[in-house]
């Protein structure tokens, strides 16, 4: 490992032995200087985002006030990790939940700022400290922030940002420093993340890939359902993991709400992500945009027929397209990560259900219905992390998110998020 690396991880091992010894209710106080800098500073923010990855403006600006709003939650959290005590015939016998040092976060170009805080803020507050490798299109997101924690009044190398290759994250995991990993991004970083902590025996947070069932059944509003549809898929330029990406219509209203969607969906034309009135920027990179052309062709060639082309404007924008799909194409199998919309006609609640679990993803689905009954039938049923019923599903930071089966495991958000890199430490004893 190259000597800058190892003074690096050395440094924030150093600031953890500081950091851990400071109580919960004083660490929470950082944040809400975090938040006040955020909420001041999220037009600047946000325009880093948007040069970084193309995403609109005025959505970008909102995740900043997200993150704000997710400091604010945890400066005045409950304290969860405060000791236990439990009565039994020791004397002494207390839980303590000690945090694990330092841990590292790998995280994705989508949500610059927010998956990075979305991670390091419990984390940090849990009395770990961490090392942040971004993805490579947005270092200047990463610097900012590291910038920020600092200007908050955290201590240096509490938060530290880095500039390393895949193998250097190879190499840090198997540092003994490295108590623990968090990966937001593809199935595949995901299975060679698992991989290295698995075989340096690393706790480790995956955050994958989704392709989520958006299922409106015939009693549904199907204006709503389909607005909501079309901003599920196509918020964020198409690209956020947790999305509406199969649509599951009913065949009674097949016809109206495709009609529906399609107008909603063709409200989204690319335009300059810069402009306040833009919804839909463009691709993040090029090679992206052509990884999505590709499988557009291929669920073409499979027996997908295109409701809407998609249409490629320049080499790194789409008009958005939607695809009227054939359960049985291996398109149904792939997460679609841009503006492309697979719709599957269905005869019952079953088959709807058959097909929103014939996937391995499996982060938030929706269900549209006017029955209470049918909703929670859906909800119980589906394999999911989350289920949203009449609504977009959204992370919220009062409520746990997570994946089920190649979407990841382990939870964000929520208090359980602050129990992720921490472990009980059990103290018995008697005079
Ligand atoms: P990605 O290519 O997996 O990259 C994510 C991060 O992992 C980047 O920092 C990347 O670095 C790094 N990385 C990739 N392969 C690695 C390896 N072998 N070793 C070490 N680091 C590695 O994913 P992405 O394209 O940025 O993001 C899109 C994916 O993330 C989608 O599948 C999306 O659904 C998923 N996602 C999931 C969630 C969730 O909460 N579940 C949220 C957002 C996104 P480089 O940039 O340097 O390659």
């Amino acid at each position: 490992m190259e000597q800058f690396l190892q003074n690096t991880l050395q440094n924030s091992q150093d600031a953890f032995q500081k950091w851990r010894k400071i109580p919960f209710e004083e660490r929470q106080k950082y944040f809400t200087q975090l938040s006040e800098i955020l909420n001041d500073r999220k037009q600047e923010f946000g325009e880093i985002i948007t040069k970084e990855m193309n995403k609109p403006i005025s959505q970008s600006v909102s995740e900043i006030e997200k993150c704000a709003a997710l400091c604010d939650y945890y400066a005045t959290a409950e304290n969860i990790l405060k000791t236990e005590q439990v009565e039994t015939e020791f004397q002494i016998s207390e839980i303590h939940h000690e945090p694990l040092g330092v841990i590292l976060g790998v995280m994705p170009w989508n949500f610059p700022f927010w998956q990075a805080i979305r991670f390091a803020v419990p984390t940090i507050l849990a009395g770990n400290v961490i090392v942040l490798k971004h993805a490579s299109i947005c270092e200047k997101s990463g610097e900012t922030m590291q910038e920020i924690f600092e200007e908050a009044g955290f201590p240096k190398g509490i938060f530290t940002f880095l500039k390393v290759s895949h193998t250097e994250v190879e190499e840090m995991i198997a540092h003994p420093i490295i108590r623990g990993v968090s990966l937001t991004g593809s199935e595949a970083a995901g299975r060679k993340i698992a991989e290295t902590a698995g075989k340096n025996l690393k706790k480790c947070v995956l955050e994958l890939g989704g392709s989520d069932a958006f299922i409106v059944c015939e009693d549904a509003d199907l204006e709503k359902a389909a607005k909501d549809g079309a901003q599920a898929r196509l918020q964020n330029n198409g690209q956020t993991c947790v999305a509406g990406k199969r649509f599951i219509i009913h065949e009674k209203i097949y016809q109206d709400f495709v009609e529906k969607f399609t107008e909603e969906y063709q409200k989204y034309q690319p335009e300059n992500p810069m402009n306040e009135e833009t919804k839909l920027g463009l691709m993040a990179r090029e090679d992206l945009a052509s990884d999505l052309e590709k499988q557009y062709q291929k669920a073409l060639n499979n027996g997908a027929k295109a409701i809407v082309a998609l249409e490629s404007v320049g080499s790194m924008a789409f008009k958005p397209g939607i695809l009227e799909m054939n359960p049985e194409n291996p398109i149904a199998q792939e997460e679609l990560f841009g503006p492309l919309a697979m719709v599957f006609k269905v005869k019952n609640d079953e088959e709807a259900l058959q097909i929103a679990n014939n996937t391995m993803f499996g982060l938030g689905n929706a269900v549209f219905t006017s029955n209470k009954e049918r909703a929670l039938f859906f909800a119980e049923n589906l394999e999911s992390g989350s289920v949203a019923i009449n609504q977009i599903f959204r992370s919220d930071v009062r409520l746990p998110f997570g994946g089920r089966k190649n979407s990841g495991y382990g939870v964000e958000l929520s208090l359980y998020a602050l129990k992720e890199f921490t472990a009980p430490k059990t103290i018995i004893g008697k005079f």
